[in-house]
C-alpha cells in the first residue's frame, strides 16, 4: 500500500473540492486509521497527517497510550455512556454524540476533571437506523437541551451519508445538514460554536466538501480496504 501517493491524491481532490465548495471553507482532515496497526499510523504522522479518527474505545485507548503526545486523536465511532470514561480526557473531538444520557455522562466527567470536552451532535441524515445520529427534525431542540451544560461543547455538526449508488440522494443528505448547520450558526448562540461540519468518506468527500463540508473522515482512500 503506496501511503505516501494515496495521501498526496486524496489532498490534491481535497483542494479541487475545496475551490467548488459552498462554504469556500478550507478542510481538515481526519485520516481513519481504525484496524491499522501503529506502523502505518506512524507512516500517516511522518507523511504530515496531525488527526486521526477512531471508532472504537478499545482501539482507541491502546493507541493513544502511544501515539496520544504525536497526533491528534478524534472519536468517530457511537460512543457508550459506559465507556465514555476511556476517551473524554483524550479525544480532540468527539464526532457522535447523538442522545442525552451520552451528553450527560460526558458533562459529569468533563466537570468533574474540570476540562472543556468538544462534540460534534451526530445527526441520522442517512434515515438508517443502524447508522445512528439525531433526526433532523430534532436536532435543534437537542443541542437547546444541551446548553446548560458548562463542561460540554458542542461546535459543530456530523453525519454519515447512506451507502447507495444514489448520488442525488446522497448529496441531498449533504446539503439539508450543511443548510441546518447555517441555521444554528446565524442564530448566534453564545454557548455554542457551529464551526465544524464533519461529513464526508473516502466515498464521497468530494461532493461532501461542494456541499459545505470543513472536515472529512476518511480511511480507505489512503490506508487501502480493511480487512475487517
Ligand atoms: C470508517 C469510518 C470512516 C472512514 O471510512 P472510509 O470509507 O474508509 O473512508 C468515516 N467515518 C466513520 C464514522 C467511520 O466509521
Amino acid at each position: 500500500m503506496d501511503i505516501k501517493r494515496n495521501l498526496e491524491d486524496v489532498l490534491k481532490k481535497i483542494e479541487i473540492a475545496e475551490k467548488k465548495s459552498i462554504s469556500g471553507e478550507k478542510v481538515e482532515l481526519i485520516a481513519v486509521t481504525k484496524t491499522h496497526g501503529i506502523d502505518i499510523i506512524k507512516e500517516a504522522i511522518e507523511l504530515g497527517v496531525t488527526d486521526i479518527g477512531e471508532n472504537k474505545v478499545q482501539e482507541f485507548t491502546t493507541k493513544y497510550e502511544k501515539l496520544g503526545n504525536d497526533v491528534n486523536f478524534h472519536m468517530i465511532g457511537t460512543l457508550q455512556s459506559n465507556k465514555v470514561k476511556y476517551i473524554y480526557d483524550k479525544a480532540k473531538l468527539i464526532h457522535s454524540l447523538d442522545r442525552m444520557s451520552l451528553a450527560k455522562e460526558i458533562e459529569r466527567k468533563a466537570q468533574a476533571s474540570n476540562i472543556i470536552v468538544n462534540c460534534l451532535v451526530q445527526v441520522n441524515i442517512s434515515n438508517e437506523e443502524s447508522k445512528g445520529g439525531v433526526s433532523f427534525s430534532e436536532t435543534e431542540k437537542f443541542i437547546e437541551s444541551l446548553l446548560d451544560f458548562k463542561n460540554l461543547k458542542i461546535v459543530g455538526l456530523m453525519g454519515i451519508a447512506k451507502n447507495t449508488d444514489d448520488l442525488s440522494e446522497i448529496r441531498d443528505s449533504f446539503r439539508r445538514l450543511y443548510n441546518l448547520k447555517e441555521k444554528i450558526k446565524k442564530q448566534n448562540i453564545e454557548e455554542l460554536e457551529m464551526k465544524y461540519l464533519s461529513m464526508g468518506m473516502s466515498s464521497d468527500f468530494e461532493m461532501a466538501i461542494e456541499e459545505g463540508s470543513n472536515m472529512v473522515r476518511i480511511g480507505s482512500s489512503i490506508f487501502g480496504k480493511r480487512d475487517y
